[in-house]
């Protein structure tokens, strides 16, 4: 073959995204083709590690064999009938998550938004029937440096300045107070505020631990002055942090609890919000709704990727791997890293300013067959699936440490 007209597998579906796509994205350059487990394969047949687990949507590892055959017998008999109807696996779905996650009710969506959304406007209407705030003028207080995703409403109490230059007017209600900081939430609640929304560990925004106690605290607060607590659990639910839900490391319960990404263990998108209090009772039919929120499909890959969770163990293997990976990161001596933190398999790397920003580590981790993503400019993410051995944690270690001590 003329090699002036050769392009590699790689370069050519490149081109093709660089071509037809929006450019919203600005990915790694690897194309993958295959995974299984914690591994991927990309079209030139390389293998890597996954580190990132699609931002830890894939807790239970790509395409496991339980929630596949749960998809494809899924499909093969009845894939939706939107709300219009009832099905078979909406119930069911119903009274598993609930048991699992000890919650009262449940209201079914597809993406991690979604499910944002829907708490929002459960929040606002019960604070106009039962908190009988006056009309228009309810107020939810968020934390600067969130992450709850990207719909218009959500960007507009984003405190990234990218993510909402260009794309206002915003909605108003949204009150910004420090992450972590308890006294200010006590501070910034009025007579009209409805709720106090958080992730308990900002992951986008760079595996932000708070200080200790401090859901504790805000749950006080919040009983204390009739205000829901809203936590965002899409990234630390289902197992991420060592816990079922990273609440459970405070002791406390939420009023609503958000899920979305391992909910499906990566295979569709499913997201849901769990309620423990008379919140989500305030939506009557016409509400609210999706037309694929709670579809057959999503019922029984979610109900498949919950059973995985509770028989393979891997809340348990999350708190115990993911206390190997820190101590075994931490006693890397490297003159780049300023700190290693995480909670269960969440776990930052924060490099100091000198080394010059996290992506050119995580381009040399990919050299080495471990796919990684930078999080803030200086801090490298590892949230490996929860199937993860220690055998391939000792593998990655030692990429991850000769990346850390040569670049
Ligand atoms: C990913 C994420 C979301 C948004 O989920 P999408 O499915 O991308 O809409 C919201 N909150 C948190 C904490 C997340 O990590």
């Amino acid at each position: 073959m003329d090699s002036t007209t050769t392009v590699s597998r790689t370069q050519s579906f490149i081109d093709l995204e660089n071509e037809f796509g929006a450019n919203n994205y600005k990915p790694l350059d690897v194309v993958l083709a295959r995974g299984q487990g914690v591994w991927v394969w990309d079209v030139e047949g390389n293998k890597y590690l996954d580190m990132l687990a699609s931002y830890s949507a894939l807790n239970q590892g790509h395409c496991h064999p339980r929630i596949l055959t749960a998809l494809i017998e899924q499909a093969k008999k009845l894939t939706l009938v939107s709300r219009a109807f009832r099905t078979d696996q909406l119930g069911p779905f119903y009274k598993e998550i609930c048991e699992m996650t000890h919650s009262h009710s449940v209201l079914p969506m597809n993406s991690g938004a979604e499910a944002v959304e829907t708490a929002l406007k459960a929040a606002r209407k019960w604070g106009y029937q039962i908190k009988e705030i006056p009309d228009d003028m309810a107020e939810i207080i968020v934390c600067a440096n969130n992450f709850h995703g990207r719909t218009t409403t959500i960007v507009g109490f984003s405190t990234e300045q990218q993510y909402r230059d260009g794309f206002g007017p915003f909605a108003p209600g949204f009150v910004i107070i420090p992450f972590g900081d308890a006294e200010a939430l006590e501070w910034a609640i009025t007579p009209n505020t409805v709720a106090f929304m958080v992730e308990p560990i900002q992951g986008e925004g760079g595996i932000i631990i708070p200080p200790s106690g401090y859901l504790k605290k805000v749950r006080e607060i919040c009983d204390r002055n009739n205000v829901l607590l809203i936590l965002d659990e899409i990234q630390t639910g289902l197992g991420r942090t060592g816990k079922l839900f990273a609440e459970e490391h405070d002791g406390i319960e939420s009023d609503l609890t958000l899920v979305g990404k391992a909910l499906s263990g990566g295979v569709y998108p499913v997201s849901a919000v769990l309620s423990n209090k008379e919140a989500l009772a305030v939506f009557e039919p016409g509400d609210h709704g999706s037309t694929f929120g709670g579809n057959p499909l999503a019922c029984a890959v979610a109900r498949a990727a919950l059973k995985v969770i509770e028989d393979e163990n891997l809340v348990e293997k999350s708190l115990f791997m993911g206390h190997y990976l820190k101590e075994s990161l931490r006693n890397i001596i490297s003159p780049h890293v300023k700190e290693v933190r995480g909670l269960g398999l969440m776990i930052g790397v924060e490099l100091k300013k000198s080394a010059g920003g996290a992506r050119k580590f995580c381009e040399a981790l990919m050299g080495k067959g471990i796919l990684c993503k930078e999080t803030h400019k200086h801090v490298i993410r590892f949230a490996p699936p929860l199937v993860i051995t220690k055998e391939e944690l000792d593998w990655a270690l030692e990429r991850i440490e000769s990346v850390l001590l040569h670049h």
